[in-house]
């Protein structure tokens, strides 16, 4: 922690800019409605009240503090260093979202809304802002390309279940592309009513340093149960980045300690050679989408290029933007692993420890696999283990039948 009241580094500046990146690039119709989120957030942040509900709402619905699960077998298995997962997968809807959507929720409350609204690609967003509307008492109205709504029957029928409108959108594509514009088309008509929630650190300021801040719980868990247990700092973290929020959550209480190394892990998908991964920070340029400065996976006139990952929390264009601050501050380093070795990975943790973890999840035990042989054995490496992965065992199984 800093000794002076200089502003750390790893805060964003009053214009939501972290170094370069950042910011709030919006069309005048938006810009108005999001500043005012702005200002609410600000105040909640700072009102002990707040912060108050929001930890009582994560220990008793949530189920927090997740446990931090020494994994002595993949450790034995691997033959390096102490692997400890963080098990996020434990929350209640079994992934870390949950954090920062009821966050978002109690904010609306407080500003006065009545209606939570977003877009969601496979609908993992829209589950659990679903789940923190119902909690918070709030109405919920989620996006989701046509296409994506018969591809994803069950998370649709879970939204309805837990109270929310699902709007199939038939325009262009009928895939995420769309259904964002149309969430924001709608939210822009109504501002007063609606609060827009974002489901990662992406988007316009202030959305990046509060998705981070909802998230930051996991990172200040982990750091007092690992000092705990082994009575001193992790050698390294490691998390999967697709928007960056779960990866944040945890890097966040870490980033002032030096001697930690810090690892974000992006979808290699089918190889960087090809256009079939979702390797933003490894291969994006900097770019602007979706209301911020950031880097992104772009065609030569600057639309996002189409990505791929057998993770689909994962396949973004492109990256929070402190993120690309971070790799260019050189504090966290960005490697990739591939759809292949994440397959291998969601099979090996599932086998020797008995936890199905997340595809998206899996890229990070994907790169533990990698990394922890190369440790001493005394080493102490943490992953975040953002979500468990019932959802993807069927999809799973044909693959690995096709294989
Ligand atoms: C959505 C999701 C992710 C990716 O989102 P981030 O914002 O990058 O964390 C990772 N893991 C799980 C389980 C998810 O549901």
């Amino acid at each position: 922690m800093s000794h002076t009241d200089a502003p750390s580094v790893y805060r964003a500046d009053a214009d939501g800019f972290f170094g370069e990146f950042g910011g709030a690039e919006l069309p005048p119709f938006l810009a108005g409605p999001i500043a005012e989120v702005a200002v609410a957030y600000d105040a909640a942040s700072q009102d002990p009240g707040f912060q108050e509900q929001f930890q009582s709402l994560l220990a008793k619905y949530v189920g927090r503090p997740s446990l931090l699960y020494f994994a002595e077998n993949l450790s034995r298995e691997l033959g390096g260093a102490k692997v400890y997962l963080k098990r996020e997968d434990l929350n209640h809807t079994g992934a870390h979202k949950v954090n920062h959507c009821l966050g978002e929720a109690l904010l609306a409350k407080r500003m006065g809304k009545t209606r939570l609204i977003a877009e969601t690609g496979a609908g993992q967003h829209g589950v659990a802002l679903a789940t923190a509307a119902a909690l918070v008492g709030l109405e919920c109205e989620i996006h989701m390309g046509a296409i994506d709504v018969a591809k994803q029957h069950p998370n649709v029928v879970r939204m309805e279940l837990l109270g929310a409108k699902v709007v199939p959108v038939e325009e262009g594509g009928r895939s995420l592309k769309e259904a964002v514009d149309s969430a924001f088309a709608v939210y822009a008509s109504a501002p007063e009513e609606y609060f827009f929630a974002i489901g990662s650190v992406v988007g316009p300021h202030p959305y990046p340093s509060m998705v981070r801040d909802f998230q930051s719980v996991v990172g200040r868990e982990a750091r007092a149960q690992i000092l705990e247990t082994e009575g001193r700092l992790p050698d390294a973290l490691v998390a999967a980045v697709g928007g960056g929020s779960n990866a944040l959550g945890l890097f966040d209480a870490f980033l002032e300690d030096e001697s930690v190394r810090i690892v974000g892990v992006e979808p290699a998908g089918e190889g960087l050679e090809g256009d079939r991964h979702a390797a933003t920070m490894t291969l994006g340029t900097p770019g602007t989408l979706h209301g911020m400065r950031t880097k992104v996976l772009q065609g030569e006139g600057g639309e996002p290029s189409p990505v791929h990952s057998i993770a689909s929390g994962l396949d973004y264009p492109g990256v929070g933007p402190q993120h690309a601050q971070l790799e260019q501050l050189g504090r966290v380093e960005y490697l990739s692993v591939t759809d292949a070795e994440t397959l291998d990975a969601f099979q090996t943790l599932s086998r020797v420890e008995g936890i199905i973890p997340a595809l998206e999840s899996s890229h990070a035990i994907a790169q533990v696999m990698k990394l922890a042989p190369e440790l001493p054995a005394d080493a102490v490496v943490i992953a975040n283990l953002s979500g468990r992965g019932d959802k993807d065992v069927d999809f799973v199984a044909e693959r690995l039948r096709e294989a």
